[in-house]
């Protein structure tokens, strides 16, 4: 069973849900702002550094690259 748990979200730093298990080297997040999406283990900490505009910006490149697929957005490191 999927269990979330309370945490912040890595984008917008704003209240969100975070997937408690995941099957792999990232983490998923339902936050109001960004809605649904993963996020690489490495770019968890590596995107600390940005601005909350810079990591939006990662945010919509990964939605426009999973849309026409139908898959979550994947945000991944990108240094
Ligand atoms: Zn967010």
């Amino acid at each position: 069973m999927e269990t979330w748990i309370e945490a912040d979200c890595p984008i917008t730093d704003e209240p969100a849900a975070r997937l408690e298990k995941t099957f792999g080297d990232y983490e998923e997040y339902r936050c109001p702002t960004c809605k649904h999406f993963r996020i690489s283990g490495s770019a968890v900490e590596s995107i600390k550094k940005y601005n909350v505009e810079a990591k939006l910006e990662l945010l919509v490149l990964a939605k426009r690259l999973a849309d026409p697929k139908g898959e979550l957005p994947f945000v991944m490191n990108v240094d």
